[in-house]
C-alpha cells in the first residue's frame, strides 16, 4: 500500500518510526548521547553531535512533516525557538506583515527584538485580505499569519493571503498551532512554511514545551537547518519523545476537544448570563464560512463574554472546579482564563476593548473530560458569582 494514500490517524502513528533495527523496540528510545562514534574522520552514520541532529529528533521532524503534508520537518525547544527561525531569514531593512492578533510571545518577538535589527512590521487584520494586499511591498520578506486567532477565534483565508504574498516574493508563513494538521494543513492552501507550538495539542498533555517548522521546500527547510544548528534552540530527546508519544493520539484526542467545544458553545449561545460566543464552528462568527473551507472541524477553543464586570468575571473563572484557571491551551484537561486580567493583559486598555477583548471575555480550552461535567461546572460558577 502506496504510504501517502494513509489517513492521519495511522500517520499520526507510524509516520517517521519503525521498530529499533537493533532490539525489535516498538516504540523510537530515547537517545539521550550528545556524540556519535565515527568510523574515520568524517564517516559518521548520519549523526555526529546532538545539536545537529539526534534519532529521536530526527523521527519526530518526519512525523510532523508528514502530517503537514511537507517534505521536511525541523523541531526546536519551544514554539517561539521555531517562530524566531523563520524571522532569522530577514535581513536588515526587511518587511514583515503579521495579523494583528497574533501570539503575545510573537508580537514580542517582532518588535522588541528584531525591530532592534531594523526588520520593519506592520500588523493588520488579516480577515480582510485587501488590509494585507495594502501593507505588503517589495520589501515585504514574511508574511505571518495565525489562524484561528486568539482569544476570538477568527479565520484568516490562508489561500487569499499567501497569494497575496507570492505576488510580492514574500514567504507566507503560518502558526497552526490552534488547528493542529489534524484540522487544518496551511502548506495545501500555499503557505510556504508552517509552524507549531508542540507545547499545546501535539505534546497534549501540558508536561513538555517545544516548537516547530515544516515545509515541502529543501532549499528553505536548509537555511532553516542552518540557523537551528547555529543559534541552537534545539529539544532535547526526552521532549520530542514526549511529542512523539503525544502525536499518536492527535486525532482521536481532537475529535473529542472538537465535539466538546462544540457542544460548550452551542450551550453558552443559549444562556442568560452569556451575551456573545466566539466558536468558529458557529454560524453566527463572522469568519464561519473562511473556516468552513480550510478547516475539517473547528478547534478546541472558545471564547464567550460574559454580561458582567472585570471583577464578576474574574471571580467566574475563579470558582470552577473541573476548569483549571491557568493560561496555555491543548492538553487533556480542561483550562479557563480571562484575557483582560491574564494573557491580554498588557494591552493598553482602551486598545483591548476596541479589539473586542472585553472585561467579561473568558477564553476556554476545552480538554477531553465528559462534557457533562464541563457544562455543569460553569453553570456553578455563575450561579456562584452571578446568582
Ligand atoms: C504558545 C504559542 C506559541 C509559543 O509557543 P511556546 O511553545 O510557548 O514557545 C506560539 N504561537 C501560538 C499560537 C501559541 O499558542
Amino acid at each position: 500500500m502506496d504510504e501517502n494514500s494513509r489517513r492521519i490517524e495511522t500517520r499520526a502513528i507510524h509516520a517517521g518510526q519503525q521498530p529499533d533495527p537493533e532490539t525489535g523496540a516498538v516504540m523510537t528510545p530515547i537517545y539521550a548521547s550528545s556524540t556519535y562514534a565515527q568510523d574515520a574522520p568524517g564517516e559518521d552514520r548520519g549523526y555526529e553531535y546532538s545539536r545537529t541532529g539526534n534519532p529521536t529528533r530526527a523521527a519526530l521532524e518526519a512525523n510532523l512533516a508528514d502530517l503537514e503534508g511537507g517534505t521536511h520537518g525541523r523541531v526546536f525547544s519551544s514554539g517561539m525557538g521555531a517562530i524566531n527561525t523563520v524571522l532569522n531569514l530577514c535581513e536588515s531593512g526587511d518587511h514583515v506583515v503579521a495579523s494583528n492578533d497574533v501570539y503575545g510571545g510573537t508580537h514580542r518577538l517582532f518588535t522588541q527584538v528584531y525591530d532592534q535589527y531594523a526588520v520593519s512590521f506592520d500588523f493588520v487584520d488579516m480577515t480582510d485580505p485587501d488590509a494585507v494586499a495594502g501593507a505588503v511591498d517589495s520589501d515585504t520578506r514574511v508574511v505571518w499569519v495565525e489562524t484561528p486567532t486568539n482569544p476570538l477565534l477568527n479565520a484568516i483565508d490562508i489561500a487569499a493571503v499567501a497569494d497575496i504574498a507570492h505576488e510580492h516574493d514574500a514567504l507566507c508563513a503560518v502558526d497552526n498551532t490552534f488547528a493542529t494538521p489534524f484540522l487544518q494543513r496551511p502548506l495545501e492552501h500555499g503557505a510556504d512554511v508552517v509552524c507549531h507550538s508542540l507545547t499545546k495539542y501535539m505534546g497534549g498533555h501540558s508536561d513538555v514545551v517545544g516548537g516547530a517548522l515544516v515545509t515541502a521546500d529543501a532549499a528553505l527547510d536548509e537555511r532553516f537547518g542552518f540557523y537551528q544548528n547555529s543559534v541552537g534552540a534545539t529539544p532535547n530527546p526526552f521532549g520530542c519523545f514526549l511529542v512523539l508519544r503525544g502525536v499518536k493520539t492527535l486525532p482521536i484526542r481532537m475529535e473529542r476537544h472538537c465535539e466538546n467545544a462544540h457542544t460548550l458553545a452551542t450551550w453558552l449561545e443559549n444562556r442568560p448570563e452569556v451575551q456573545y460566543v466566539y466558536y468558529p464552528g458557529l454560524e453566527s462568527h463572522p469568519t464561519y464560512e473562511t473556516a468552513a473551507k480550510q478547516m475539517d472541524d473547528y478547534g478546541g477553543m472558545l471564547s464567550f463574554e460574559l454580561d458582567a464586570t472585570l471583577e464578576e468575571t474574574s471571580a467566574v473563572v475563579s470558582n470552577t472546579e473541573v476548569f483549571t484557571l491557568a493560561e496555555s491551551l491543548g492538553g487533556v484537561e480542561s483550562l479557563i482564563e480571562q484575557p483582560a486580567a491574564m494573557t491580554h493583559q498588557a494591552i493598553p486598555r482602551d486598545e483591548r476593548i476596541a479589539a473586542g477583548l472585553t472585561d467579561g471575555l473568558i477564553r476556554v480550552s476545552a480538554g477531553i473530560e465528559h462534557v457533562d461535567d464541563l457544562r455543569s461546572d460553569l453553570q456553578g460558577a455563575f450561579d456562584t458569582v452571578l446568582g
